[in-house]
Parts: C-alpha cells; sequence; structure tokens
C-alpha cells in the first residue's frame, strides 16, 4: 500500500492529529516486532479480549510516529494520529477498498488443513514466475486478511491468500473484503466445527467465498462438498481434485510402490517423484498441480518445480552457538518478505549486539537498484555491529550499508576469512538464498553438534495455550507451570516467550528455579510452588512469591520477610488442602490462619489449591468435591481476611473439564505442550515437542545372526537394521527395548530390537522402503506420538518429557 494520511482518513471516515501529508507504506499491529519505522503506522486493534491501545506507547518507544487508533492520547508528543471509530473494521474497510482498487490475479484458499502449506508451495513455484504477494505466516482471520491484503502494491501481478473462519457468518465479512478469481478449497475436516451446528453448515460457510470467483478448485473426494459445489456454482469453471477416480484430477497409479506417480489431469498425464506419500502431503500436491495447470504453467515446469520443493521449511530456528552466540537460520527461500519475517523474529532477542549474514536476493518485484536500498534502508535500521554480505550482486551495494560491512564471493570465502569465529556474545542472523548453501555457517557456528535434537514448537505451544483460553472468560488469568526446567523442555526459553505474549504468571516449583528466570530477565510474577526454608532470604531477594502451606512455613518466611526489612506487605499464595493431601491447609486451621495472617504485613495474593484427578472422567465425583470443599473454606479465608485475594485451583485438564470453575486464574501445564487426555481435546491442540535423531547405520542382518548386547535379538530372516545414536542416557528406558517400544521412520513404526545401549539402539526398518543412513528417525511426536511412546514405557508423558537428559540439545522453532 502506498496512501498519505489525507487519503486514508477519506476512505475510511476517520479524524486526523497532526500532518496529513504523511505516507503510510505499513500497518503494524504487533509493537512487539515492528522492525522498520520508515513509513510504518501502529495500528492499536482491540477487540473484545484484548485492547492494542495498551501498546501504544511500547510503539512510539520504539520510533513509530503515526498511531491509528479510537483513541487519542495527547500525552504523546509528536505523534500523528489517525482517529478511527472501530479498529477492526478500519483495517477492513481500508483492506477492501486497497484489494479493490488493485489489478492482480488473486487466489483465495480456505478449508480445514493445509492452507498455511498449499500458499507457501504456490509461492514457492509461483515467485519467480510472477511479482506474488502472499499472507504472511497463517494470516488468515478477520484481521490477519485485512493485514495481508494491505501488502498488495503496484507492481505485483499475483495475490496468494488464505482465508480462515472459526465461526459462522465469518466468511460473509471477509468475502465482502476479499472476492479471488481462484477460489481453492481444501480439505473440510473437524477443526472449528465445534462451532457450527453440522459439518454441513460448515461447508455452507466456507464455499461463500467463491460467489464471485470464476474458478472453483476443490477435492472432489467429499460428496456433500461435491453436491454443494456443484448445485451451487454450477455456472462456474470447477475443477475436481482428490483421490477418486471420478475427480478431473486425480493419481492414476496411487498404490503402487513406483517412483514416480502420475497426476491424471483431465486428458494429460504428468509424473514426478514422490517421496512422501501421507494423505495430507498427496491431496495438497494434487491441488498444487490443478492450480499451476490452472494458472498456464507447462506440464515440463511444474514437474522441476515441485523437485525443488522442499518440505515446506518457512521456519526460522534458533540454536545456542559457540561463544554465547544465538544463532538465527532461516532456511527458507530468501525474497524481501522472508527478510522481513526474519528481521522480526531478530527483534524479539534483547542481545545487545547482533551480526547479519546475507546473499544476494532474488525478488522480481523490484530491479536490482531498488531492491537493495530497500534491503539496506531495512538493515540500517536494525544496526548490527557487523554484516557480512555474499555475493556479486549485493556486494555491489555494499556502500548502502552503514554498519561495519564486508562482502565475499561465496560463503566458503566468509568461513575462510575467520570472522564468524571472532564474534561473541552476539545474535547472529543467517539468511541466505539456497544456492548458497549457508548451512555451512550453521555447522561452523553450531555449539553442540548433535544429531539427536529435542525441538519444541512455539508456534504449536501458543496455538494450545489460545486454545484453552478461548474456553475461559476473557478476564480470567493464566500462570504456566514451568517448574522442572518447563516439564523438561527449558524453562527460561519457554518463559521468554511466555512473557512476550503476556502471560499473567509463572510457576515454578524451587527457588532456584525462579532465581535463574529473574538472572535472565525475566519480570513476570512468579510462584515458588515448594520454597524451601533455607532459601526464603533467597525468595524475598529475587522478589519471588512463595506458596504458603502450614503454620511452619508462614512464620518461618515472616521471620525472613522481617529480617529483611522489606517494608511493604509481602505477597504470598496461601494453598489449601481438599482432597490430594500433599500440602495444605486444612479446614479446621482456617480461623487461626486468617487471625495470623491479618496480624502480618503479608498480602495474600491468591488463595488455591490442586485437583488430585482432574483428567480421570470416572473420578467426577470426588473431584467435584475438593471443587466444593474449595469454594466453601476459600470463601470462609476470604470472609475472614477482609479482602479478595484471587483464587485458583485449574489445572490443564480441569480447565477442559470442569471450565466453570475457573474462579479467576488457571494453571496450564501439559495442555500447552500439546497433551490432553480427552481425545476431543487432544484434536485441537497441536503437538509441541519432537524428540529427533537420524541413523547412523543401516546393516543387513542374516537370518541367525544377533543384534546387540546378551543377543536378546536373533533374526529369523534377512533383516535390514538401523543403528540410531540415542540410548539410555538420552532417557529413553531401557525397558522398552525387545521389540516393545517403536520409533519413526518415514512416518511408519520401527520396533526396537535387541537391548538398548547406553547411547545408541537398533531398530529394525525391515518392512519400510527407501531408507537411507541420515535419514531423519522420530523418537516420539506423530508417529509414534508421545503419549504412545509413553504408553511403551508404562508411565505418562510428564515423565517421559522430564526424563529426557540434558545431553541431547533443544531447539525452538517459529514460524
Ligand atoms: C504442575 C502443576 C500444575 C499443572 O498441571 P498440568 O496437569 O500439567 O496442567 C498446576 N498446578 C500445580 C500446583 C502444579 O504443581
Amino acid at each position: 500500500m502506498n496512501y498519505t494520511i489525507k487519503q486514508i482518513a477519506e476512505i475510511a471516515n476517520a479524524k486526523v492529529i497532526g500532518d496529513k501529508n504523511l505516507v503510510i507504506k505499513n500497518i503494524a499491529f504487533d509493537s512487539r516486532i515492528i522492525y522498520s519505522t520508515k513509513n510504518t503506522a501502529f495500528i492499536a486493534i482491540n477487540t473484545h479480549k484484548n485492547s492494542g491501545e495498551k501498546f501504544i506507547e511500547s510503539a512510539i518507544d520504539r520510533g513509530i510516529k503515526i498511531i491509528i487508533s479510537e483513541h487519542h492520547y495527547p500525552q504523546f508528543e509528536n505523534v500523528n494520529w489517525i482517529i478511527v471509530e472501530n479498529s477492526v473494521e478500519f483495517i477492513q474497510d481500508l483492506a477492501k477498498y486497497h484489494f479493490g482498487n488493485s489489478h492482480l490475479k488473486s487466489i483465495g484458499i480456505t478449508g480445514s488443513n493445509g492452507k498455511t502449506i498449499l500458499k507457501e508451495w504456490l509461492y514457492q513455484c509461483l515467485w519467480n514466475e510472477f511479482p506474488t504477494v502472499k499472507s504472511p505466516k497463517s494470516f488468515n482471520s478477520q484481521i490477519g486478511l485485512p493485514l495481508s491484503l494491505l501488502q498488495i502494491n503496484d507492481s505485483h501481478k499475483l495475490g496468494i491468500f488464505e482465508v480462515g473462519i472459526s465461526k459462522p457468518d465469518e466468511m460473509q465479512k471477509l468475502e465482502n473484503i476479499f472476492s479471488p478469481q481462484i477460489g481453492l478449497l481444501t480439505h473440510i475436516g473437524t477443526a472449528h466445527l465445534a462451532n457450527f451446528k453440522s459439518e454441513e453448515e460448515l461447508i455452507d460457510e466456507k464455499i461463500k467465498l467463491f460467489k464471485d470467483s470464476e474458478v472453483i478448485i476443490f477435492n472432489g473426494d467429499n460428496q456433500l462438498v461435491l453436491n454443494k459445489i456443484n448445485n451451487l456454482y454450477s455456472s462456474k469453471k470447477l475443477i475436481t481434485y482428490g483421490f477418486k477416480e471420478s475427480n478431473q484430477v486425480y493419481f492414476k497409479n496411487l498404490n503402487s510402490k513406483e517412483e514416480n506417480l502420475i497426476v491424471k489431469y483431465f486428458d494429460e498425464e504428468i509424473s514426478f517423484p514422490v517421496h512422501q506419500r501421507d494423505e495430507a502431503t498427496l491431496t495438497n500436491a494434487l491441488a498444487l498441480v490443478t492450480v499451476l495447470k490452472d494458472l498456464g504453467i507447462e506440464n515440463q515446469k511444474i514437474v522441476e518445480k515441485i523437485n525443488t520443493l522442499k518440505a515446506v521449511e518457512m521456519r526460522l530456528e534458533a540454536i545456542e552457538g559457540i561463544k554465547s552466540n544465538i544463532i538465527i537460520n532461516d532456511s527458507f527461500n530468501l525474497d524481501l518478505d522472508s527478510l522481513k519475517t526474519a528481521l522480526q523474529f531478530l527483534n524479539e532477542y534483547n542481545k545487545s549486539k547482533k551480526s547479519l549474514v546475507l546473499t544476494d536476493i532474488f525478488d522480481v518485484n523490484f530491479n536490482s537498484k531498488e531492491l537493495y536500498e530497500e534491503v539496506s534502508d531495512l538493515v540500517n535500521e536494525q544496526k548490527f555491529d557487523s554484516v557480512f554480505l555474499i555475493g556479486n550482486e549485493i556486494s555491489n551495494f555494499s556502500d548502502l550499508f552503514k554498519s561495519k560491512t564486508y562482502t565475499f564471493i561465496n560463503t566458503q570465502e566468509l568461513i575462510d576469512s575467520k570472522h564468524l569465529t571472532e564474534l561473541e556474545n552476539q545474535i547472529i542472523l543467517l539468511k541466505g538464498a539456497r544456492k548458497f548453501e549457508i548451512e555451512k555457517i550453521k555447522d561452523l557456528l553450531e555449539l553442540r553438534k548433535h544429531d539427536t535434537v529435542l525441538e519444541i514448537n512455539l508456534n504449536a505451544l501458543l496455538h494450545n495455550i489460545n486454545y484453552h483460553k478461548s474456553l475461559l472468560k476473557p478476564a480470567t488469568k493464566m500462570m504456566a507451570m514451568v517448574k522442572a526446567n518447563s516439564y523438561g523442555l527449558g524453562s527460561y526459553e519457554i518463559s521468554e516467550f511466555l512473557q512476550h505474549h503476556h502471560i499473567d504468571y509463572l510457576g515454578v516449583a524451587f527457588v532456584d528455579e525462579g532465581v535463574e528466570l529473574r538472572k535472565k530477565g525475566i519480570t513476570v510474577p512468579i510462584v515458588v510452588m515448594n520454597p524451601e526454608q533455607h532459601s526464603y532470604d533467597t525468595v524475598i531477594e529475587y522478589n519471588l512469591e512463595p506458596e504458603i502451606y502450614s503454620f511452619r512455613v508462614l512464620e518461618l518466611f515472616y521471620a525472613a520477610v522481617q529480617k529483611s526489612g522489606f517494608d511493604k506487605k509481602y505477597p504470598i499464595h496461601i494453598k489449601l488442602e481438599t482432597g490430594m493431601h500433599r500440602l495444605g491447609f486444612k479446614e479446621y486451621e482456617l480461623d487461626q490462619l486468617s487471625e495470623t495472617l491479618n496480624k502480618m504485613n503479608v498480602k495474600v495474593q491468591s488463595i488455591f489449591s490442586h485437583l488430585s484427578s482432574s483428567d480421570i472422567p470416572e473420578e467426577k465425583e470426588f473431584t467435584l468435591n475438593q471443587l466444593e470443599t474449595f469454594e466453601k473454606n476459600s470463601s470462609y479465608l476470604i470472609k475472614k481476611l477482609r479482602y479478595t485475594p484471587i483464587r485458583h485451583i485449574l489445572n490443564s485438564s480441569g480447565i477442559t473439564s470442569y471450565t466453570d470453575h475457573q474462579y479467576d486464574m488457571v494453571r496450564i501445564g501439559i495442555g500447552m505442550l500439546g497433551e490432553s487426555p480427552n481425545s476431543e481435546i487432544q484434536k485441537q491442540l497441536q503437538s509441541v515437542v519432537s524428540f529427533k535423531t537420524v541413523i547412523s547405520q543401516i546393516s543387513l542382518v542374516e537370518n541367525g545372526e544377533s543384534v546387540g548386547y546378551s543377543r536378546r535379538f536373533k533374526a529369523d530372516h534377512n533383516t535390514k537394521i538401523a543403528t540410531i545414536p540415542v540410548g539410555y542416557a538420552d532417557g529413553i528406558p531401557r525397558l522398552i527395548g525387545n521389540q516393545i517400544g517403536n520409533v519413526g521412520v518415514n512416518k511408519r513404526l520401527a520396533p526396537i530390537v535387541g537391548s538398548i545401549c547406553m547411547d545408541m539402539m537398533m531398530i529394525n526398518i525391515d518392512h519400510i522402503p527407501n531408507v537411507k543412513e541420515g535419514d531423519t528417525v522420530t523418537v516420539f511426536n506423530a508417529k509414534p506420538t508421545l503419549k504412545e511412546f509413553a504408553e511403551y514405557c508404562k508411565t505418562i508423558t510428564y515423565e517421559v518429557l522430564t526424563s529426557i537428559s540434558p545431553r541431547v540439545k533443544r531447539i525452538y522453532v517459529k514460524d
């Protein structure tokens, strides 16, 4: 976009305070990830859950000079305001106007699953055919779609946008803003079905997007979808794809073992190699081919493009580097948009020194001078300490970069220069086009080289938090339990992420855990569930809030408060015993407790208890009893205290099963990691943790030969066996050897054979085709799931996670 404030005010009927002639090219809505302030306005979006106006100050601190808001805050000086009636309607109206005046060909993707993957695949195939704009990440909502549309500028010839809905009537609103020429409907599944009366109603709503489309491409395997689209849109060009041969586009040899699959597209055949053959990948591939054909791309080119598609690696990973560096490695292809995403990601870390490695950029939307001017402007705003440019083209423009800048012809030259290994305590962003093989730099700078990793997907974690929040009242607070190193995943990394996303409280088990978080800069209130008596001084020194569960603890702690000279009321949390019989005050102690508390200079911040069996449906009666005891005893205590602390009792499965008892706060733990005992809820959650390794060696074990210590596996026919570098020292219990446990290879289960060794184990891959040394093995994530893995181990998911040894490298990924 490119509008003056005056134009915007006219389009949206808004009031302006300040300079009407300033130009706006970008709108930022999240003050934390503003990576550029040039021609950027911040919009304070108010939804029923949240007010963006809280963040106006931090946007201004970051250098923003234009604010779009429902209210004017005159205390901020030198800021220009666009005052709108309703922030959400404003952004929608502006996007509608902007899209309506654009001249690009548009593709709108909707459906329950696969929208983001298909969008990214289409983009990877088309970005070098047409100047293309797409939704960032999975921006597809009532706010995300308008923000995506506003990225369109005059040079774009093609736009690929996701459109997502979760409630009735939402599509109608979005269609009014955006009506794509090509409509693409992916799979319809049960996601969001809860908000609709039936699948039929969900389909009716989704297909409203195609009201004004010229072409509709959709999965014809679903009979209901097929009937509805055929009836409603018979006058349009309709193309169906799917596994059934009744579709116009399908696989001719789906069940064959041949390396190449043949797509039948009307009368034509297109053949290409397909390695990953799960249902989702295959249907997405059909949709992809159909759209590419419809856009007139030649068959041979389609095959070439599909061959270069990598698994959608749109991800940025943050890795611990040597010399206390953090390496951000972005393996997605490099254009201006993806550079912006990477800079946003970088801005979430507070390291004072940063460096950038950047290669030639391929972006058909610009000529190279314009392109590198834009790039250098963006880069200059980030104030890198050093910038390393790789490639002839970008090196020609090195004068545009204001930091200390070095140029190299290729990646090897930079590595040989030894500049990189001198960097210390920095955040280093690696951003390169594929052909520069910038992963070599990652290998060089990475701290521990281990093929075995525990990968933690922070987007999925946030999704799970938001899912649980969606069940609660907007005002209910949330405490995230990050005890035991966040269930083994890394308490600082998770806490920092949660703090960034405005979690209200954190909960740790012991004081040391809280101290570590404070030392690393976590400022959110932290409750210590089990403050040991020698640690009370430290609790106070680090501004932690103790759980108080007995008179002994109360008195000892209060003595420490008095000794410390703390002169305000110290915040504490009173734990009530309601049936778990672990820690807590009992009913008969409440009178004495309230009298004691009223005499002390403390503030009861909260009163809480813990459910012992909220995950067990058979114990519902017991749980309701606990809840009743809590209601009675907490109310009694509050009456005696003469002020009202907040109350909380629900853990993750409590949130989903006993939502009515949410009080003022809930405490989420395993639920944010994507685990629920309830299979319906489980479907709504995303898996956060993935424990992966690679195959070290494959051997053919002949009939009669044995595998491993004590010869506990003997082959009864010639058998293909793979060795993987994880063992009981990594936290895999030895008891799941001997074909009790399985790991995943190419999305199939491979049984563990023989005894598990300290650092290795062997798996049977005889039944799995196309496995090579170096291939990835999933100890758990999708197949087997964490829950299945826990079942092999005869334990619960909590214990599996907290048993994974610290030597397994944790990496954190975000989109
Ligand atoms: C660990 C813990 C939780 C979280 O339990 P989940 O079952 O993981 O949700 C909540 N409250 C307390 C007191 C805890 O110790």
